[in-house]
């Protein structure tokens, strides 16, 4: 045994000057550690409930109203510790805790969104091809369209009738439902398929969906494999084929979250982008002690389409929200919004060894390193980002140190390998201070998503040490 030798006076000035190396899982402690486990049993069961963004909303508004939020009534007189809702078109959710200041001083924000990429159904989407009965789609979002290939896929959403009526539909969920899914080439036959590039490789009009094969029993008529699915489908739903017209159908992946590694520290699942925040953002709002300033957590759609529509994040629904309740207790609504602050609860790309080529290793973002903090996104030159500045970084991070919240920065990938946005910039321009903030996600839009247990609990530590600032 060598006797403990002291420290050099290199190694003492880089304990002080050097960037503090991220900590990551090695220094959480058993209890914390089994504290993001239990958390992540809840996160697991929210996802398989939640796959689109109008069952987003409905699991969301369940949590809520368990916690005691009550549906949000303008103009009434709210007080400290009051907990209230609001939903807009079943798609969004925004919840309130009203501060012991109210909204005076501007509120805390916290926004995710629960839109994911999908394939959806276009408004006419049967047909029948050599006795095979099919549906055309649209896909949403960014995919890579070879993973939507030959994957069990479920059929959500509802179809509005004439009469008012809405017609839920959850296909494909059920051990004992039927599943769907778009068929793909046959390695013996893809020999020009496979010489292409991959976004040649597929075109979004063959994602096709197969969804019957026999015919209904009848002579001489044409289509009769589409006539048996309009069959089965008016004796189940009582729709013809003109109700597709007005429909939000969804093609998702038909499995459940998992646990993933022998050590279960992941969670392999469709949709963790943005689930992962929104959920934490939920909870942060659920679990939180009457905060100083009203706290706002808004779950928004649309995201990956570019945040338009009236649900989307560039809709006037929140900020009409704030100027409501700063109305009703007299404050200026303005002065309210420009001084509220926001995190925007998204996700950004973790390190992935197999690809790193893509990622500058310094300002990347890691699996159980923590939540991570992304100054800024966009692509070529920071176009399209709103980028935080140092004064609301410095207020950030010194909140997560504060509160031992595991955390770390990242940049969504290297200069000019490509980029993405965020919901942050839109919040940026009502005049409010804004910064992502989220869990680190390995294999990013792709039908299985994979997360750290630790990152989203960290997200969770860190949205509720926010909204109780
Ligand atoms: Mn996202
Ligand atoms: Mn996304």
């Amino acid at each position: 045994m060598s006797k403990k030798q002291e420290k050099s006076e290199a190694e003492l000035l880089k304990e002080k000057l050097f960037r503090s190396a991220d900590k990551g899982a090695g220094s959480i402690s058993d209890k914390e550690m089994n504290a993001a486990d239990k958390f992540c049993v809840k996160y697991v069961k929210f996802l398989d409930d939640s796959k689109t963004e109008r069952e987003a909303v409905s699991s969301a508004k369940a949590i809520a109203e368990k916690a005691g939020f009550q549906p949000y009534e303008s103009g009434k007189k709210y007080s400290a510790g009051d907990k209230v809702y609001l939903i807009n078109r079943k798609r969004n959710i925004i919840l309130a805790v009203i501060g012991k200041k109210g909204c005076k001083n501007g509120v805390r924000l916290s926004i995710a969104h629960i839109d994911s990429p999908r394939l959806d159904l276009k408004p006419n989407p049967l047909y029948e091809a050599n006795d095979l009965a099919l549906f055309k789609t649209h896909y949403y979002g960014g995919i890579k369209k070879y993973q939507w290939t030959a994957i069990p896929l479920a059929l959500h959403g509802v179809i509005a009738l004439k009469s008012g009526k809405t017609v839920d539909v959850k296909i494909g969920e059920k051990d004992s439902d039927p599943i769907f899914c778009v068929t793909d080439l046959l390695p013996h036959l893809a020999k020009e398929q496979v010489k292409k590039p991959g976004s040649q490789m597929f075109t979004g009009e063959e994602l096709n969906l197969l969804v019957g094969s026999r015919p209904f029993k009848g002579d001489g008529e044409s289509e009769l494999v589409k006539l048996n699915i309009l069959n089965i489908l008016f004796k189940e739903y009582a729709i013809t084929e003109e109700d597709f017209l007005s429909a939000d159908l969804e093609l998702v992946p038909a499995y459940k979250a998992r646990d993933l590694g022998f050590d279960r520290s992941m969670i392999g699942a469709y949709g963790h982008d943005d689930r992962v925040c929104a959920y934490p953002a939920l909870m942060a709002a659920v679990n939180c002690d009457t905060p100083e300033k009203t706290a706002v957590t808004v779950l928004v759609d649309k995201e990956e389409t570019g945040s338009d529509g009236n649900t989307g994040m560039q809709s006037d629904f929140m900020k009409y929200f704030i100027l409501d309740m700063a109305k009703s207790e007299g404050a200026d609504g303005y002065d309210v919004i420009s001084r509220s602050a926001c995190l925007s609860a998204d996700v950004n790309a973790a390190f992935d060894p197999t690809y790193a080529s893509v990622y500058e290793a310094n300002n990347s973002c890691y699996i159980n390193k923590g939540v991570v903090i992304t100054k800024y996104t966009g692509s070529s030159g920071k176009y399209g980002t709103s980028e935080a500045s140092a004064e609301f970084m410095a207020e950030i991070r010194a909140m997560l140190d504060d509160n031992d919240v595991l955390w770390q920065t990242g940049e969504l990938g290297k200069v000019d390998a490509g980029g993405g946005g965020t919901i942050a910039k839109y919040v940026a321009n009502m005049n409010v201070d804004v910064v992502d903030l989220g869990v680190p996600v390995l294999s990013m839009h792709a039908p299985l998503e994979v997360v750290s247990k630790l990152d989203v609990y960290m997200a969770y530590r860190a949205f509720l040490a926010f909204l109780s600032k």
